[in-house]
């Protein structure tokens, strides 16, 4: 990817496309005509290039296997949570205000168990962004489209909640008073762009044949399950007495000292 400044000879904005949603974010099209760039604007360098290349050519590397999108999908995944917990939020509580027929609207198993689905279907597509998300800060392999599962989940219940807080709504939820129409066309990006959903099934969908017919989709964390050694133990009370002192010496001991104890209480990978 390279970085190509405004005025560089060769290159045009053609036009501002008029979009469905995100309108307050401006996409174009571009043009390149016989535009010269200079190597030097490769986005992260040559040298970067050449060692990520180096890797993918001996198949090693963080994610080699899917590369880099499993790590960026978790974001979008993120993105599209906002957007479905408005939504959620706002039709929980237009419909416990809102009365119909002598009492508010949540009454009705109608009203009440959609939302319902969405509550337990966000909570997981958030658990699923949590989880891929936490992967790529620790350098977990993603052996299994982790990041591309929360992309999918996240952005597909984001989709649905949008469009049942509209339903909810009734009338005022199609007028643009109300935030929810907005929300729902917003929403439809997310399943659209860093992959579209159909993409994230054919990737999540290669890894089957091979990696998660191995077993269980349970990862074999670093260490002992995760960020915590083995010596002080998860939630122990040794754990609890250690991190105690290590606050404690933290104020006076050098930072030397200090990496060496964290490097001590740290899992082996
Ligand atoms: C507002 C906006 C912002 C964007 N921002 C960026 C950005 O910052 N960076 C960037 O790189 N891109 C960006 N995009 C582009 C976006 O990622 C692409 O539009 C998207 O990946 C789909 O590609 P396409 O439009 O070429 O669709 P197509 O490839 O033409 O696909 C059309 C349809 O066919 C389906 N399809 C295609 N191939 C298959 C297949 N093999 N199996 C099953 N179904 C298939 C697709 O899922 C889709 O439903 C942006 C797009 C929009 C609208």
């Amino acid at each position: 990817m390279f970085v190509v400044p405004k005025g560089t000879p060769g290159m045009e904005q053609v036009r501002r496309l008029d979009k469905l949603g995100h309108r307050a974010s401006h996409t174009a099209e571009l043009s390149f005509t016989d535009c010269r760039i200079p190597g030097d604007h490769l986005l992260g360098g040559t040298d970067k290039l050449e060692r990520r290349l180096e890797r993918a050519r001996r198949g090693e590397g963080r994610s080699a296997a899917l590369g880099t999108f499993e790590q960026t999908r978790p974001m979008v995944a993120a993105m599209a949570l906002g957007v479905a917990r408005a939504s959620f939020e706002y039709a929980c509580d237009y419909a416990s205000r809102r009365e119909a027929f002598g009492g508010p609207i949540i009454e009705n198993q109608g009203v009440a168990f959609p939302l319902a689905d969405l509550a337990a279907d966000i909570d997981a597509a958030r658990l699923l962004c949590w989880r891929a998300s936490w992967m790529a800060a620790n350098g977990v392999p993603f052996h299994l489209a982790e990041g591309s599962m929360s992309k999918l989940k996240a952005s597909e219940v984001a989709v649905r909640a949008a469009e049942q807080a509209i339903q909810v709504c009734g009338g005022w939820g199609y007028v643009s008073d109300l935030p929810v129409e907005k929300w729902y066309r917003d929403a439809k990006l997310y399943t659209i762009f860093e992959g579209t959903s159909e993409i994230q099934r054919m990737v999540i969908g290669r890894t089957l044949a091979t990696e998660a017919a191995k077993g269980p989709q349970h990862h074999q964390l670093p260490g002992d399950h995760g960020g915590l050694s083995r010596r002080f133990g998860h939630g122990s009370l040794a754990r609890a007495r250690a991190g105690e002192v290590f606050m404690k010496l933290a104020k006076h001991a050098p930072q030397s000292v200090l990496e060496l104890g964290g490097r001590l209480a740290s899992p082996g990978r």
